[in-house]
């Protein structure tokens, strides 16, 4: 039975996992913490450190092939094991996408779409480059940032001076090696996902177009098929393979647009149809708006990684069904929220959650909770998806399902 290994133990390694098995391997995950939810999923699990060279090598020594489900591995020393075992996407692929500077370094020598940006690498240069560059802009970090984390949007002098404050009080990498990225802030009308599948034969697949809904900068809700003009969504999809295909990713890349309405001040844009399109980031990895997948399409995000690990054909993926599908996040917050109305239940509630109201909401077609054992505000514990006749329907039943379960 084939052995296929996972870097990283979280949800997306979870679902991964289970499609492994489904599909007939047997799947490997190396996660330094052993509760972690994809370790409950694996017959075998290594439990070292990320950095750990003799762990990492025995790992790869036992997988017939390797992915990754988050993009914080050192891809120096990936660069070395992949010389003996397939690793898909590869060391240069996670290289060049995990650091924020690379990425858009990449987007504008591959003439993709993106939001103007530059590179600052000294706080004491940072308001001179940010005054030159214009307000408003966002500054990003350019490794480690993930929901919103290590960013700052500036409107002003003040909101310059505030982040170089806050910078000079942390203690971490931040204010060690300081290596920022400013880019346009974008009007944006809407953001959307497009995950394109490349396998090591050549062929390649993309999902239909998601449409993603931020809160607190955490994906809060996608709905599929995006609500975009046929051309527009076309578009972003021919953009998603034509990134893939740049990148030379074997694997799944997941490619976040930003769309406006309104011509950018700085940034070049693709136009459809009086909308403009950026690539804002990519990630070489399932993507949690891609949960949806799992109901939505006729193949999920999961099977398609799974096959191209396994050498399996790949097949595109069609809606399943007529309608909008709509996945919500659940966040810790809504554990907390059950838990304060049972604070007679102790505990046991920051990592159970009752589900029982789902009977009452008929729209809602599957729950998933991945058995974190702490409920924290803003962590996803789970995710649940619905299905309507229109899209509006469906984020409402998703709202509504998601109110109640707070409430429950
Ligand atoms: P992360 O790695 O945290 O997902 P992103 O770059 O995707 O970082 O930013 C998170 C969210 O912040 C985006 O989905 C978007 O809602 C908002 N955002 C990021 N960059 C910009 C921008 N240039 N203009 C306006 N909003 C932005
Ligand atoms: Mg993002």
């Amino acid at each position: 039975m084939q052995q296929i290994g996972i870097l990283g133990g979280g949800q997306l390694g979870m679902l991964l996992a289970r499609s492994i098995r489904a599909l007939g391997a047997e799947a490997i995950i190396y996660e330094p913490d052993g509760r972690a939810p994809a370790c409950q999923e694996a017959r075998h699990t290594f439990n070292g450190s990320f950095k750990d060279e003799a762990s990492l090598a025995r790992f790869f020594d036992k997988c017939d092939s390797v992915t990754y489900e988050f993009e914080n591995v050192a891809s120096e020393l990936l660069f070395e094991f992949e010389k003996e075992k397939p690793l898909y996407p590869s060391a240069s692929v996670l290289k060049t996408t995990q650091d924020r500077y690379l990425e858009k370094s990449f987007l504008k020598e591959a003439g993709l779409p993106h939001a103007a940006f530059e590179l600052v690498t000294a706080p004491e240069k940072l308001l001179a480059s940010v005054e030159e560059f214009g307000y408003p802009c966002v500054l990003k970090t350019t490794r480690g940032g993930y929901d919103g984390k290590g960013q700052w949007f500036l409107r002003n002098a003040d909101d310059v001076r505030e982040h170089l404050e806050a910078v000079a009080n942390r203690k971490d990498a931040t204010q060690k090696e300081y290596r920022v990225v400013l880019e346009e802030a974008l009007d944006i009308a809407m953001e959307a996902s497009c995950i394109a599948a490349r396998s090591a034969d050549g062929s390649e697949i993309a999902f239909p177009i998601f449409e993603n809904m931020h809160k607190d900068h955490i994906l809060d809700f996608t709905i599929v098929p995006a609500r975009l003009p046929d051309t527009v969504a076309e578009k972003i999809k021919e953009v998603g393979m034509k990134a893939a295909k740049e990148l030379s990713v074997i694997g799944l890349l997941t490619t976040e647009f930003f769309l406006t309405r309104t011509r950018p001040r700085k940034s070049n844009s693709i136009e459809v149809d009086n909308w403009h399109l950026l690539i804002n980031e990519f990630a070489p990895r399932p993507h949690n708006s891609g949960h949806v997948t799992t109901k939505a399409c006729t193949l999920s995000q999961y099977d398609a990684l799974a096959k191209i690990l396994m050498k399996q054909p790949l097949e595109e993926p069609v809606a399943s069904s007529a309608g909008y599908y709509c996945m919500g996040n659940i966040l810790g917050d809504v554990y907390l929220s059950q838990n304060e109305k049972h604070a007679d239940a102790g505990d046991d509630r920051l990592h159970t959650l009752d589900t029982s109201c789902r009977e009452a909401h008929p729209a809602v077609v599957d729950v998933i909770l991945y058995g974190k054992k702490e409920a924290r505000t803003g962590r996803k514990m789970g995710h649940f998806i619905t299905h309507a006749d229109t899209a509006e329907q469906a984020l409402e039943a998703a709202k509504a399902f998601r109110k109640a379960l707070s409430n429950s």
